[in-house]
């Protein structure tokens, strides 16, 4: 049996942003903070509370600045008839205390100096928000956000960017698009906009359809794919912080891998049928994951030597591929041996 390591953290705010979402502000216990260092855009998995088979862990992202804010802070959207949401919004109090794991994730830019063109949708605004308030507090370059929401009262932080857009106005551009008023971002209007700031870095977060719609939006305006990242809300098929009991298929050939984790070194054998994060927890090792299907990158790490590949990906980008980053929980060898590291 082996499992990976989860956090208590306590509630020390909650706030009503809108009708329908609450952000959280949590802390966790003084001899953990190491642990919760993270970068805009990243995530944090909750172990919500349930009778339910196989549990019901919900991924929420950061809302917070890791350079601007002492707390970390999650911003959660009710979803109609959803479980973890409503849960969240109806039950966690001030003093409550949630199981969680470490912030991790890849919807995070590479450098905060390069100018942005950040679009959100509903709940999506949560990561962007803090790529958005790191990127004009700690970088140098121009961010334009497009906003798209059902109406006005359902915009989650309307006044913390309308002072952000005092702030610096020479920098922040915000522009809304409400249903309400327009009816559905249409085509025409994205990829015009897209078109206004097609030599930036793109991320995006929002429901299914909006995010196809802009992603075809930044294409036609020219936009190259490196340059665009994308963050996929989804609920979690699966219990990250139940025990595992991994059993590993060591017929056939074995590669070896030397994997640096939270500041040790350790060398394994891998049988080659077998994915990287099954060989580390089957030898004890807390390596991180939440969905184990490809689907959120909390198991992302790097590769520095020899190669593998992924039976399935769903979230790392051209861009993280070519720098290396591979998912653990879908990662299998190529090659003889293999240099990996968690600790980058
Ligand atoms: C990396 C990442 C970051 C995220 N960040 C945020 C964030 O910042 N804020 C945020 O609000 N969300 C975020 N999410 C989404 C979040 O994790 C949940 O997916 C979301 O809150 C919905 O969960 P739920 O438990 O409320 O709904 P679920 O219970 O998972 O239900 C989802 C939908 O499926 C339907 N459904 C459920 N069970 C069935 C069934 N058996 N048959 C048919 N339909 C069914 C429900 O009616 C509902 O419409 C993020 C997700 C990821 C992966």
């Amino acid at each position: 049996m082996s499992q990976q390591r989860a956090f208590k953290v306590r509630v020390v705010e909650v706030i009503a942003e809108t009708p329908d979402a609450r952000s959280i502000v949590v802390e966790p216990e003084v001899a953990d903070a190491s642990h919760f260092g993270y970068r805009p855009g990243q995530f944090l998995t909750l172990n919500i509370p349930t009778d339910r088979e196989g549990g019901a862990a919900r991924c929420y992202s950061l809302s917070s600045s890791p350079s601007l804010d002492e707390r970390l802070k999650i911003t959660v959207k009710r979803t109609e008839g959803g479980y973890g949401s409503n849960w969240v919004c109806d039950h966690l109090g001030v003093d409550d205390v949630i199981e969680v794991l470490a912030p991790s994730g890849t919807f995070t830019p590479r450098s905060l100096d390069v100018d942005f063109l950040l679009f959100a949708a509903g709940s999506g605004i949560t990561p962007v928000m803090s790529i958005l308030k790191t990127a004009l507090h700690e970088g140098s370059g121009k961010v334009a956000l497009v906003y798209a929401n059902r109406d006005e009262q359902s915009v989650i932080f309307r006044d913390e960017l309308v002072a952000l857009e005092k702030a610096y106005d020479d920098r922040l551009q915000v522009i809304h698009l409400l249903e309400s008023v327009q009816g559905l971002p249409r085509a025409r209007t994205l990829e015009q906009l897209a078109g206004m700031w097609a030599d930036r870095h793109v991320f995006m977060c929002g429901p299914e359809p909006f995010m196809d719609a802009v992603t075809a939006a930044v294409s036609e305006a020219g936009v190259t794919p490196d340059r665009v990242h994308h963050e996929k809300f989804l609920s979690l098929g699966s219990d990250p912080f139940a025990d595992s009991v991994v059993e590993l298929d060591d017929a056939g050939p074995t590669s070896t891998v030397e994997v640096t984790l939270d500041g040790a070194t350790t060398t394994l054998a891998w049988p080659r049928s077998n994915k990287l994060l099954d060989v580390l927890l089957a030898a004890g090792l807390e390596a991180p994951y939440s969905c184990r299907e490809g689907n959120c990158s909390a198991c992302a790490c790097i590769v520095l030597e020899g190669d593998l590949e992924m039976e399935r990906n769903e979230v790392l980008e051209a861009e993280d591929i070519a720098e290396g980053i591979v998912l653990g929980c879908q990662a299998v060898p190529l090659s003889d041996r293999l240099r990996i590291t968690y600790d980058q």
